[in-house]
């Protein structure tokens, strides 16, 4: 039986990858942070499906979430390892508290290196995949989505590098890139504006306000046209499964289909656009 590990695996994503290989027939560790988040993911699903207490920023955590699959799977190793678990944390540069943003890298950058430095020697005995959720935010950096966008360009850096480490031991290095999703991801981000713009002194309120104004339509917009979670769900189950998975799967609606082009733009017409954008 194959096994697959998918942190962040309470809500969005996580958890509809976990419910999905589920179904498939797949042994599913999935991470959570919460009993009750464990009991949900339990309900109707098969008892393979096994829930682990897994906060990234936790080394005692990843520890003994690690042994626990170790325990199960023995020799035949991890097939599959699913780095999901993110937050996304904006606002300008200048007024987004330094806790912040050393939150948005603990979870999605140092959280993603240890568990994965924890899951390697398994993945190694089953010659697995890693499979890293990163977003075109890891592609292009918008105004005030500045950790956000910085913590998946350090993700789109670093899974390059394992790719080429790994390479010759039999380990696949797998980015997927999606636009907007329908999870609650979105709520999350606009209790995080809403309180920043709280926060925000005058002085940031005056340089700041209007274009921040502009950026929250814009991000309304793009929520508006969020695809359903089933459609990254598959690339995963794609990048996992095809015999010869690409790098990077971007998986993206509308404007957001053009982020690895916009990339390739000189710096002064990529900004530009960005500019129309948040006018
Ligand atoms: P959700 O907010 O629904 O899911 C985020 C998951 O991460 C939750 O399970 C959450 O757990 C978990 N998480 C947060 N902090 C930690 C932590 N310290 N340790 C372990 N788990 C943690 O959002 P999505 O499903 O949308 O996000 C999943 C991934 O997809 C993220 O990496 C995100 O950046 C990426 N993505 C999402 C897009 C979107 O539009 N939705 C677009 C592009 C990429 P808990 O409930 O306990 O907080």
């Amino acid at each position: 039986m194959k096994s697959i590990l998918i942190t962040g695996a309470s809500t969005g994503i996580g958890y509809a990858t976990a419910r999905h290989f589920d179904r498939l027939g797949w042994r599913v560790f999935a991470g959570v942070r919460k009993e009750g988040d464990a009991e949900r993911l339990r309900e109707g699903a098969s008892a393979r499906l096994m829930p682990l207490m897994l906060d990234v920023t936790n080394t005692e955590h990843i520890r003994t979430a690690l042994a626990q699959v170790r325990d199960v799977v023995g020799e035949r190793g991890l097939d599959a390892l699913v780095n999901n678990a993110g937050i996304a944390v904006g606002g300008p540069l200048e007024f987004v508290p330094l806790e912040r943003w050393r939150l948005q890298f603990e979870v999605n950058v140092l959280g993603v290196v240890a568990v994965t430095q924890a899951a390697l020697p398994l993945l190694r005995q089953a010659q697995g995949r890693i499979i890293n959720i990163s977003s075109v935010s890891g592609l292009v950096a918008a105004p005030f989505f500045g950790p956000y966008a910085a913590s998946k360009f350090a993700l789109e850096a670093l899974s390059d590098s394992l790719r080429l480490e790994v390479a010759d031991q039999g380990i696949r290095v797998i980015l997927v890139e999606p636009g907007a999703v329908d999870t609650p991801i979105w709520p999350k981000g606009k209790q995080e504006a809403e309180s920043l713009r709280r926060h925000l002194p005058p002085e940031g309120m005056h340089l700041y306000g209007r274009l921040v104004q502009n950026i929250e339509r814009w991000i309304a917009a793009s929520e508006r046209q969020a695809m359903p979670v089933e459609e990254v769900v598959r690339v995963i189950e794609t990048a996992v499964a095809t015999p010869r998975p690409k790098p990077r799967y971007v998986v993206a609606r509308g404007a957001a289909r053009f982020a690895p082009l916009l990339r390739c733009l000189p710096t002064t017409l990529r900004d530009a656009i960005f500019k129309r954008l948040a006018r």
